[in-house]
């Protein structure tokens, strides 16, 4: 899916990558003839690309970025006291992940715009991709809660 990029860095090769909205980095290397990326060799080039989007298979596979740290978790809901925008379809801010944790029962994941739902139990995590519309829904009794995660030098919300 398409992302923007927001800043850039390096990998452990010290290559260029674009840190996306979504925290996951991409290449962004120059190498004449094959990949032209005269801009990426400066910083004025580089900040001319921020906000263009790339398109970020990561986020298709659901990919938690690495290094993302939890820094909120929800209470932990029943079938019974499960919030109805969870079970509405419904997505988190620019950057932010999650992870559905099952502690007992079994929760139904739905993610239409990827394609997927799954049956979310102990130790079966949901990762709640950002910005990605998705809806739960318990499948008989049930107890979860939900966890958030962000890139970790970022002041709290
Ligand atoms: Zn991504």
């Amino acid at each position: 899916m398409e992302r923007p990029i927001t800043g850039f860095g390096m990998d452990g090769e010290g290559d260029p990558v674009a840190i996306l909205s979504c925290g996951h980095p991409q290449h962004v290397r120059h190498q004449p003839p094959f990949i032209n990326r005269p801009w990426v060799m400066d910083e004025q080039g580089r900040r001319s690309m921020l906000g263009k989007m790339l398109d970020c298979v990561r986020c298709e596979k659901f990919e938690l970025p690495d290094d993302f740290v939890a820094y909120k978790r929800t209470a932990e809901f029943t079938e019974t006291s499960v919030p109805a925008a969870l079970t509405r379809d419904h997505s988190t801010k620019t950057g932010v992940w999650a992870k559905i944790n099952v502690v007992e029962g079994r929760l139904c994941y739905r993610v239409p715009i990827l394609g997927t739902q799954m049956d979310l139990s102990p130790g079966i995590i949901g990762i709640v991709v950002p910005e990605v519309l998705h809806s739960v829904e318990p499948l008989g009794p049930v107890r979860f809660f939900v966890e958030f995660y962000r890139m970790p030098d970022q002041a709290p919300a």
